[in-house]
């Protein structure tokens, strides 16, 4: 696998790996990483993956620092899948002294949930992906349904500039208890992991009642509530809604396809999760 760390280095490679598969990380790798991966090698196209923990995406007083990190251990698990490449850069080989940053006039179903949370979460977000976009120009793109929000500004970033680029998402890889693997479980205490697993339980516990004919989305956010709160470490909800899985406006009755999305903070990380109504 090569180790690219300047723009320099990842052009070069470029000559040879014209638009490759292309998977975008923050590192501290984990299963869910893995399967984005295995999806990027089907492609048959040359396999980049990047590590960054892009500074721009997270306000004052959130983790960018403290991020977890094991740049050894994530390179060992990428020679492991046999990708072709590694783009690792430093912040200032994606943010170069001079970088003016561009402001995108974003749909406004981007200024709320963690639009909101997170001041500047999403500007950061399609700042970053742009100039990976403008320099790799991947034909393909991996990203995990685990951060829903996320990937309806991809598809807005990707139509915007009508990039040629094919969006493939997987759906949340979890672990044997239904835990989302994420990065941020690496912070969970031993008590805490032991009880997070009832979070997905709770998102099967509505999909449940929504099969059995349950569409009343105030019915179904209280039933979820209630049911989160029956544990005193899943309790403490910054985000529970159920909206309208495209345009993630309120809705009242489901008659099209909703999401469900969870962010709960559970000591020092935010759990996000979701599933989706189906009708
Ligand atoms: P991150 O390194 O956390 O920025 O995640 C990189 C990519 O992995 C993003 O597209 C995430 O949505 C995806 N991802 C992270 N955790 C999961 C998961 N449990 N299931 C599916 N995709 C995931």
């Amino acid at each position: 696998m090569k180790i690219l760390e300047t723009k320099q280095q990842l052009e070069k490679w470029l000559k040879k790996n014209k638009s490759p598969a292309f998977v975008p990380t923050m590192g501290f790798l984990h299963e869910a990483h893995i399967q984005l991966i295995k999806k990027a090698k089907r492609t048959n196209k040359p396999v980049l993956v990047s590590i960054f923990v892009n500074p721009k995406q997270f306000s004052a007083g959130e983790d960018c620092s403290t991020y977890p990190r094991d740049e050894k251990k994530d390179i060992a698990m990428l020679e492991k899948e046999k990708v072709d490449a590694l783009f690792i850069p430093k912040k200032d080989e994606i943010y170069p002294k001079d970088f003016q940053q561009e402001i995108f006039h974003l749909p406004k179903k981007f200024n709320i949930l963690e639009g909101e949370l997170r001041k500047g979460y999403f500007q950061g977000i399609a700042t970053v992906l742009k100039i990976l976009f403008d320099l790799i120009k991947p034909s393909y793109v991996f990203f995990g349904q685990k951060d829903y929000q996320q990937n309806l500004l991809v598809s807005w970033l990707v139509k915007k500039y009508s990039y040629p680029i094919k969006i493939i998402t997987i759906p949340i890889f979890r672990e044997k208890d239904g835990l989302a693997f994420s990065s941020r479980n690496a912070y969970l205490s031993p008590e805490e992991r032991k009880a997070v697993p009832h979070i997905h339980q709770s998102l099967v516990y509505i999909k449940n009642l929504f099969d059995e004919g349950e569409k009343n989305v105030k019915n179904l956010k209280e039933k979820l509530k209630k049911f989160l709160k029956k544990e005193p470490i899943t309790s403490h909800i910054d985000i529970c809604e159920i909206l309208d899985a495209e345009s993630l406006e309120k809705i009242e009755t489901i008659t099209e396809n909703a999401i469900v999305l969870l962010y709960i903070k559970v000591g020092i990380p935010r759990l996000l999760d979701n599933i989706i109504l189906e009708v």
